[in-house]
C-alpha cells in the first residue's frame, strides 16, 4: 500500500512538474480597437462608447471594443435586410454554398491564430481550443455549406423557405463555435443575420467578420454588433427581426420569451442544464471516471452540459471516489496558453464570484468538499478542480447550474432510483450512461429527460448531430437537419 502512494505521488509530482510548453501570444495579431461589423464594413459605433476586453488567466487588457447602442443595432438590421432582399434569397444556393465553403476553409487556415486568439480572451486551455473550438467551428459551415442547394431533400415537397433577418446572441464558453453554430445554418438556408457576440469574448467574432471580408461574403449578409449590457435586449426588440437564436442562461431565455411573446419572431432558445453522469457496478471503471472528469473538468465547467451530477451505483462508489480524487489530483491547473495545461481561467472575476459561492453553499448544506491539492497562478481567475460528497437532492449545489468546475456525487441503488434521481431537476440538456450492458443504456436513454444522452462517453459533438434541452434547458435544435429547420418555413 505504501508503495503504491508513493507511485502516485511520484506521477502527480512529474505531472505537474513538465516542463513550461507555452504557445506562442505573438501569433495572434489584435487590434488595439475594434468597430461594430456592419453592412461588410468596421464602423465607429454611433453611441460613441468602447468597453475593455481582457485576458481573465492575467487580468491583462486585450483590446477596446465598440458599443453598439439602439441606433446601431438598428443600422445592422437594416443592413441585414438589404441583403436579404436585394443579394442573398436571390442567389443560387449553390452560390450561396461556395461562400459559406470558403468560410470555412479560411477558418481551417487561420486555425492556429483564432485558437491563441480564443485562449487569450477567454481563458480555455489552447489545447481545447486547438484540438475542439475551432476545428469544431470550421466543420459546422463545412456540413451547412453542403446542406445549401440540398434542401428540397432535406425537407421533401415542403418547399422551404428562409425566414428573414435572424438575431442571434451567443454566450462567452465557446465564443467562435457558438457563432458558427448560429451563422452557418442560418446562412445555408437563405437567411441574413447580425450576431451579438458575449461581451467578455467578441475578438473572435471580429475576427470571423475579418474571414467574411476575405471570403468576399456580400455585405450586410452577417451584420456583427458587439456590446454589453443593453445590446442584446435591443436585438431583441428590433421590429425588423425575423427570428431569434439565443444560447445562454436561462434567465435571460426567460426575459427574451417574454418579449417576443404576441409578435411573430420565431425562437430557438438553448439554455442552461444539469446534467448528470450515472455509473454502473458493471461499467469500465477507468473508462468512466475518465468520461466524468472530461465531463465536468473540460473547459473549466463552463459548458451548459457539464456533467455536474455524479450517481454511483454504492456497489462501487469507494472505488469510483478514490479513483476520482486519484485523478483530480494529476490535473494541470494554470496557464491556458500552457500545450498541457488541463484547467485554464476561470472566464470573468463574476463567474469565479459565482463559483466561490456556490463552494461556500455546499459546504453550509452539509456537503463535504474535497479540492486538488495544486497551486493556483496569483493573478487571473481560477478555481481548483472540486468534489462535493455527501450530497442531498434539495441541496443548492445539487439543483441549480454553477458553470465551473464543480462535481456533486450521490449514489444510487437500483436503476429506478437512478432515473428518478437524474430526472429531479428543473433542467433537461444531457447526461451520461456508464455500463456495460445495452439493453440498460437503452432502457436509461428512454426514461431521461435530457435532449442529448450519450452512452459510455461524454461530451462528444458532431455537427450533423441535433443539440438542445427538454424542460428550463430550452426548446429548437441546433445541428443536424433539425438545426437548419429553425431556420426555414415549410
Ligand atoms: P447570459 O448572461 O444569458 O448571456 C448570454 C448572451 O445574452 C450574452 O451575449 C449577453 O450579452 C446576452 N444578454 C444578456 N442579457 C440579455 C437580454 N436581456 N436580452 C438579450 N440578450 C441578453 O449567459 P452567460 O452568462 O453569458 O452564459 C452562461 C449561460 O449560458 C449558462 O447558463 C449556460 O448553461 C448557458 N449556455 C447554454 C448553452 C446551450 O447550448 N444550451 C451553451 C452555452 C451556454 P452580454 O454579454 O453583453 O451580457
Ligand atoms: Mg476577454
Amino acid at each position: 500500500m505504501a508503495k503504491s502512494k508513493n507511485t502516485l505521488k511520484l506521477k502527480f509530482d512529474s505531472a505537474r512538474n513538465l516542463d513550461p510548453a507555452p504557445e506562442s501570444a505573438a501569433i495572434a495579431k489584435i487590434a488595439d480597437r475594434y468597430e461594430l461589423f456592419i453592412n461588410g464594413k468596421f464602423e465607429k459605433p454611433s453611441s460613441k462608447k468602447y468597453f475593455d476586453t481582457i485576458n481573465p488567466a492575467t487580468e491583462e487588457k486585450l483590446s477596446s471594443i465598440a458599443l453598439a447602442n439602439k441606433a446601431d443595432v438598428d443600422k445592422a438590421v437594416v443592413a441585414a435586410r438589404n441583403a436579404y432582399d436585394k443579394v442573398w434569397k436571390k442567389l443560387p444556393a449553390k452560390e450561396r454554398a461556395k461562400y459559406i465553403f470558403r468560410i470555412s476553409r479560411i477558418i481551417q487556415e487561420k486555425a492556429r491564430e483564432l485558437a491563441v486568439i480564443e485562449t487569450l480572451d477567454g481563458g480555455k486551455p489552447i489545447k481545447e481550443s486547438r484540438d475542439f473550438d475551432i476545428p469544431a467551428a470550421a466543420n459546422h459551415f463545412f456540413y451547412n455549406a453542403g446542406w445549401a442547394d440540398k434542401l428540397e431533400y432535406a425537407f421533401p415537397n415542403r418547399n422551404p423557405k428562409p425566414l428573414g433577418v435572424a438575431g442571434q446572441i451567443i454566450p462567452w464558453n465557446f465564443p467562435l463555435l457558438m457563432a458558427a453554430w448560429k451563422i452557418a445554418p442560418a446562412l445555408a438556408t437563405g437567411n441574413t443575420v447580425v450576431l451579438k457576440p458575449a461581451e467578455n469574448t467578441s475578438l473572435t467574432a471580429l475576427k470571423l467578420a475579418e474571414i467574411f471580408q476575405e471570403a468576399d461574403l456580400p455585405p450586410g449578409v452577417v451584420n456583427i454588433i458587439t456590446g454589453a449590457g443593453n445590446t442584446g435586449a435591443e436585438l431583441v426588440n428590433h421590429p425588423g427581426i425575423n427570428k431569434i437564436a439565443f444560447t445562454g442562461s436561462t434567465e435571460v431565455g426567460k426575459i427574451i420569451q417574454k418579449s417576443i411573446a404576441g409578435t411573430n419572431k420565431k425562437a430557438t432558445l438553448e439554455l442552461g442544464g444539469k446534467a448528470a453522469n450515472i455509473i454502473f457496478e458493471d461499467a469500465p471503471i477507468d473508462q468512466a471516471v475518465e468520461g466524468i472528469i472530461n465531463g465536468i473538468f473540460f473547459n473549466q465547467g463552463h459548458v451548459c452540459c457539464a456533467g455536474s451530477r455524479l450517481f454511483v451505483q454504492e456497489s462501487v462508489y469507494k472505488l469510483v471516489l478514490q479513483k476520482l480524487k486519484d485523478r483530480i489530483e494529476t490535473l494541470i491547473v494554470g496557464n491556458p496558453m500552457d500545450k498541457n495545461t488541463d484547467i485554464g481561467a476561470i472566464n470573468s472575476k463574476q463567474q469565479l464570484d459565482v463559483i466561490n459561492n456556490y463552494l461556500k453553499i455546499g459546504q453550509q448544506e452539509g456537503s463535504e468538499i474535497f479540492q486538488s491539492s495544486c497551486a493556483l497562478p496569483k493573478k487571473g481567475f481560477y478555481c481548483k478542480p472540486t468534489i462535493f460528497t455527501n450530497v442531498a437532492q434539495s441541496h443548492r449545489i445539487a439543483q441549480e447550474e454553477i458553470f465551473g468546475p464543480v462535481l456533486a456525487i450521490q449514489t444510487f441503488r437500483t436503476i429506478d432510483e437512478a432515473i428518478e434521481k437524474a430526472n429531479n431537476t428543473a433542467f433537461g440538456l444531457s447526461a451520461g450512461v456508464w455500463t456495460d450492458k445495452g439493453s440498460k443504456i437503452f432502457n436509461m436513454t428512454s426514461k431521461l429527460r435530457a435532449g442529448v444522452i450519450w452512452a459510455n462517453t461524454y461530451n462528444k459533438f458532431d455537427p450533423t448531430s441535433p443539440f438542445g434541452g427538454y424542460k428550463e434547458s430550452g426548446f429548437g435544435r441546433e445541428g443536424g437537419l433539425h438545426g437548419l429547420g429553425g431556420y426555414v418555413e415549410v
